[in-house]
């Protein structure tokens, strides 16, 4: 399973939820606390974290496409 993420800091409401659930994946900016996406394709380990981020986002700000790895 491969997971692709896109942010829209537009959305954003900084919130934070999603660093709670994914810290390696998602950072806020110092200044406003916009979301900062850190790694768009995370590894394995990081997958439930990043689905709890996108269900847990007030402003649906995060977007996660899932597909099985091909090879
Ligand atoms: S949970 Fe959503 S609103 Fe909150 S910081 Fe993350 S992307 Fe922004």
């Amino acid at each position: 399973m491969t997971v692709n993420i896109d942010v829209d800091q537009s959305r954003c409401v900084a919130a934070g939820h999603c660093v709670s659930a994914a810290p390696e994946v998602f950072d806020q900016r110092d200044e406003d606390g916009v979301v900062v996406l850190l790694d768009e394709n995370p590894a394995e380990h990081e997958h439930e974290g990043v689905r709890e981020a996108a269900l847990l986002c007030p402003s649906a700000a995060i977007t996660v496409r899932e597909a099985e790895r091909r090879s």
